[in-house]
């Protein structure tokens, strides 16, 4: 085999979950996307094998013996070894508010059980891609969407969109941010500061104001709402 170059690229998974069958079926499904693989059945094995494999991403299965996931995912978030290691949570809860408490521990994404191969390796490769795009320019491109945080510009398909500078920020976290569940206090936090005093109502203002931007364009519909929890940018 002379595929030695692939290997030094290929980019390391981690599968933290109990069941074995889930495991295997988890590892076959992402080796055979070009993943390379590593399994651990606790949080033990997991924080051992993070050690001594270097991961580039964690799929972290929410219930375990022992420690559970989403607090295993908060330990992570704490040390500075991996602050930064990117978290997708395997939940069998399938309720927005428990969503929204993955993310909040500082999980990148979700999946929720049961889900298709095919959905689970398209967020680890928008995963990956996120933070292998944090080093960059900054430059964002989201179907013919293109986001230049540099410039303050922001085009579609190459045409200029006329864009509010509280719009832009708001779709600046939307999209570095992509699939994640925020409520409209998140979003005033992340996006107009936590010292701002602005009504919760704004939000939906500007939400509004920034899908009547991107309408021209057929960009609104990325601006999702989510019943009685918040919002989200998302490309499905
Ligand atoms: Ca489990």
């Amino acid at each position: 085999m002379f595929d030695t170059d692939q290997n030094l690229m290929k980019d390391k998974i981690l599968i933290v979950e109990d069941e074995e069958a889930i495991r295997d079926m988890l590892g076959y499904a992402l080796m055979k996307e070009g993943f390379e693989c590593e399994e651990a059945a606790d949080v033990e094995q997991a924080r051992t094998t993070i050690e001594s494999e270097k991961p580039n991403l964690v799929l972290l299965d929410w219930m375990l013996p022992g420690m559970s996931g989403i607090d295993y995912a908060r330990r992570l978030r704490s040390m500075p070894e991996t602050r930064d290691l990117p978290i997708i949570m395997l939940t069998a809860k399938g309720a927005e508010e428990d969503k929204v408490r993955a993310l909040d521990t500082g999980a990148d994404d979700y999946i929720t059980k049961p889900f298709s191969t095919k959905e689970l390796v398209a967020r680890v490769r928008a995963v990956l891609r996120r933070y292998s795009g944090n080093s960059d320019s900054g430059v964002i491109e989201v179907e013919g969407l293109l986001f230049n945080p540099e410039t303050y510009r922001v085009s579609a398909d190459g045409q200029d969109i006329d864009i509010s500078p509280t719009e832009f920020k708001l779709l600046h976290f939307f999209i570095g941010h992509p699939e994640r569940v925020y409520s409209r206090s998140q979003l005033l936090d992340q996006v107009w500061g936590e010292n701002v005093y602005v009504e919760e109502r704004t939000v939906d203002v500007h939400i509004r104001r920034l899908r009547k931007t991107l309408e021209p364009f057929g960009f609104d519909k990325f601006i999702q709402t989510v019943r009685s929890v918040g919002y989200r940018f998302s490309t499905r």
